[in-house]
């Protein structure tokens, strides 16, 4: 149907103004051959508009699936802020050109596809992957029939089922990180869907590798974030450097017991009036952890560092002490 409301013109004032929609005439392109080789059978309304892309609703070939068709934009503003999670990724190390952002966007695309494989290889609920065409993706459609799943944002949960749903997510986040290698890095209750108790990891883009070295960073954030959503929804979550440790920390024999003894942990705070100095201690962890590099070779002159007497610098002393000269 949007194939044929807006026909294709490969010149004019019109087509620079579509970009915004997305729907350039390229990708009208690709959606249409896509209707053609029966991939979809049609093409829906837009679930939602957003920066970065759009996505819509559609049907499989044979009508029998839902799917969720997530158009990336083409427009090189949108990508200022993407270069910092794909610089300094072994996965590129080839580079991309920036100069051309159709090639930078069907990257983009491409290493969405490649984290959902791996998510959800791991069992961790994701849309599945299906199919890939430039900046194009399509996946399995989280929801109810035509009606898309909520954010996790928009929808209301019992303060028992955002307890479960935040050992869910603690659990979730370890995953990605021992198994799948991946720091979502923009994890929050906007990229996690809610749908019959179970939450849905989506938007998996930017996710990087361990070894990026800003992936602790991101890490951070992302159990800040979770951590702090769950917090509005009254849950007594673990401490930010309690959940990042659990994530990164593969020599925890058996994590579900692991986790078991850090939530009885947090109840016990709760009970003995710790729990103000222990949120004081974790503001100082964040503020040392943001700072902290991922290993010395990241830094030109050490010393110098050091004696600079900054954040950075009082990280790496911690980093060096116990190391003889
Ligand atoms: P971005 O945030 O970059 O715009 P997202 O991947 O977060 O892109 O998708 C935007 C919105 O589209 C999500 O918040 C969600 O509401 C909806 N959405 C994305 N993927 C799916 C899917 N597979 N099934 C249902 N809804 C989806
Ligand atoms: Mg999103």
């Amino acid at each position: 149907r949007i194939v044929q409301k807006s026909r294709i013109r490969v010149k004019g004032r019109e087509d620079r103004a579509t970009t915004d929609h997305v729907l350039d005439p390229r990708t009208r392109l690709i959606l249409f051959k896509m209707l053609k080789s029966g991939i979809m059978s049609e093409i829906n309304g837009c679930v939602s508009t957003g920066k970065e892309a759009n996505v819509y609703h559609a049907l499989s070939g044979d009508s029998s699936q839902h799917l969720a068709i997530k158009v990336f934009k083409t427009s090189v503003l949108d990508f200022r802020d993407r270069e910092r999670y794909i610089t300094g990724e072994y996965r590129f190390r080839h580079g991309y050109s920036k100069k051309n952002s159709g090639k930078m966007v069907k990257l983009w695309a491409e290493k969405e596809f490649r984290n959902l494989k791996r998510i959800s290889m791991a069992g961790i609920p994701c849309p599945t992957p299906l199919h890939l065409r430039q900046h194009v993706l399509t996946m399995s459609f989280i929801g109810e029939g035509y009606e898309a799943a909520p954010r996790l944002k928009d929808a209301e949960l019992t303060p028992e089922q955002a307890y479960y749903a935040y050992v869910d997510c603690v659990k979730y986040m370890r995953i990605m990180y021992q198994e799948c290698q991946l720091v979502h890095a923009d994890l929050s209750e906007y990229n996690l869907l809610y749908l019959n108790e179970k939450l849905y990891v989506i938007d998996v883009g930017q996710s990087v590798q361990p070894e990026h070295p800003s992936s602790h960073e991101f890490l951070m954030m992302d159990c800040k974030n979770v951590n702090d959503y769950f917090s509005r929804q009254s849950v007594e979550p673990l401490t930010v450097k309690e959940l990042f440790y659990f994530v990164i920390d593969d020599r925890i024999p058996n994590s579900d017991s692991r986790l078991e003894e850090l939530l009885r942990g947090v109840s016990q705070r709760v009970v003995d009036g710790s729990a103000e100095r222990i949120a004081r201690e974790d503001e100082d962890f964040m503020k040392t952890q943001a700072f902290a590099p991922r290993s010395l070779f990241e830094i030109e002159d050490v010393d110098a560092v050091i004696q600079s007497n900054s954040a950075l610098g009082n990280a790496v002393q911690l980093m060096t002490c116990g190391l003889s000269a």
